[in-house]
């Protein structure tokens, strides 16, 4: 929804890819090992890239993706996080755009899940249950 949303926000010639990552962890915390569920069919070689990211929680999915990203040789390559969750981070993280900034709850909604439901919600939600730790 995210992507979908600031895709047309950009009036500029750009091309849409999608990975698909899987991190590994509890329902609501990741891990830092994560698995390329779907990559990307776009060459990024000489390119401006930029990683469209839902949220960044503790970092370490972004900070893998980075490295993988960058490691094909992009001209340029930055991201734009929807939500920062604030303070989560070992090390600050290097986010060219910031849409918001979140204390530690779990949220869902606006394509954001918990165990792949409530990704259809129009809005952004605190889930409050048994998985989110609250
Ligand atoms: P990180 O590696 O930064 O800890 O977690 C990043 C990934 O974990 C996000 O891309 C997202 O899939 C999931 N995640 C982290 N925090 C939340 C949250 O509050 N709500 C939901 N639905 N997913 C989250």
């Amino acid at each position: 929804m995210f992507m979908a949303d600031i895709a047309r926000a950009i009036a500029l010639p750009v091309e849409l890819d999608f990975m698909a990552v899987s991190s590994y962890g509890t329902a609501t915390k990741t891990s830092g090992v994560v698995r390329i569920v779907k990559d990307l069919d776009i060459d990024l070689t000489g390119r401006d890239v930029i990683i469209i990211e839902d949220i960044v929680d503790s970092g370490l999915t972004l900070n893998y993706l980075r490295k993988n990203l960058a490691a094909r040789h992009p001209a340029s390559l930055e991201v734009c996080a929807l939500l920062l969750k604030e303070g989560m981070q070992k090390v600050e993280p290097d986010l060219r755009y910031v849409g918001f900034r979140l204390p530690d709850e779990f949220v869902v909604g606006y394509g954001l899940d918990v165990a792949e439901r409530y990704r259809n919600l129009d809005d952004l939600r605190v889930f409050v249950g048994p998985e989110s730790g609250h």
